[in-house]
């Protein structure tokens, strides 16, 4: 019988150092994982592509940023997938534009609020006081500010290991940030003032117009989605507007559907220009990045206005 135990505990002291020796092996060998111990989360999942870059300009390479939405969709109509229910219960983090924007979310968010950080990328920056909120925020770069220190706040509670990354890589997006808000002032300087006058499919650019110096003349659609449809009456209105105001141009994001605005154009002459890419950013040029859409979106408008 004593034979018996001590064989036994040999045989586990045996396997118990088998067992340090694999788990040794396994963590030696599996790649570096900065964020230690995150590494079974799949993803920082954001909203937005937009929002995913941005939020990637800070994480840098500790961590893993997947965008919810794929690329070149419309936000205000977006159905969700069973696929994006598995990527929410997946993560752990979850940023998100706020302000209303993600509507296609709340369902999902609400049956899985309990497990989960889920930041507002806009928190802190006040918004429109009307009844019906502007969630636009992002067109003004230098709101953006504001963004990377939320995003950067909610990264080091995540991985508090990578605050010092997490900080210097937002100090250096943040100075890309200024450059390219004064960029965006010196290019609408060529718009003589009185033509800085701006119509939309929906209402995307108020942040923008209140930045750079711009009236909005009116929309296509007259609300903060451009899931919704104007009257008659509205239309009527914003083409006499159009012509009063001597407007030469509308714009649209490439994911709208630019039959109404086509129909103001005939009646009063204006050019559509129906490529500016607003909500979302591009494989490859001409909007890889928050930074490029905001170029491509002020060249085109100053294109038009010039
Ligand atoms: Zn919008």
């Amino acid at each position: 019988m004593q034979n018996i135990v001590t064989t036994l505990m040999k045989y586990m002291k045996q396997n118990f150092l088998l067992s340090i020796l694999i788990f040794t092996l396994i963590t030696a060998c599996s790649p570096s994982n900065a964020a230690d111990s995150h590494q079974s989360d799949s993803a920082i999942l954001v909203s937005t592509t937009f929002l995913a870059d941005i939020t990637r300009n800070i994480a840098g390479d500790r961590l893993t940023v997947d965008s919810l939405l794929p690329l070149e969709t419309d936000p205000h109509s977006y159905q969700p997938t069973p696929q994006d229910m598995a990527k929410i219960e997946r993560s752990q983090l979850i940023i998100i534009n706020g302000v209303g924007y993600e509507s296609f979310l709340a369902a999902l968010l609400e049956n899985n609020r309990d497990h989960k950080i889920i930041i507002e990328a806009s928190k802190n920056i006040a918004a429109g006081k009307d009844a019906e909120i502007d969630p636009h925020i992002w067109l003004d770069p230098n709101l953006v500010i504001t963004y990377v220190e939320n995003i950067r706040a909610a990264l080091t509670e995540y991985d508090p290991k990578g605050a010092g990354v997490y900080q210097s890589n937002a100090d250096a997006y943040t100075a890309q940030l200024k450059e390219l808000d004064g960029w965006i002032k010196t290019e609408v300087e060529q718009i003589p003032a009185e033509k800085r006058l701006l119509v939309t499919n929906h209402e995307a650019l108020g942040y923008f117009a209140k930045r750079y110096g711009f009236t909005i003349t009116g929309s296509v659609i007259p609300s903060f989605s451009s899931n919704a449809a104007p009257s008659a009456q509205q239309m009527a209105s914003l083409i006499d507007e159009i012509k009063k105001l001597g407007v030469s141009a509308i714009f649209l994001d490439s994911a709208d559907n630019d039959t109404l605005a086509k129909q103001i154009a005939n009646e009063t002459g204006v050019t559509v220009i129906s490529d500016l890419h607003l909500e979302s950013l591009t494989e490859g040029p001409p909007a890889a990045t928050y930074i490029d859409m905001m170029k491509h979106n002020v060249t085109r408008i100053v294109e038009a206005l010039k």
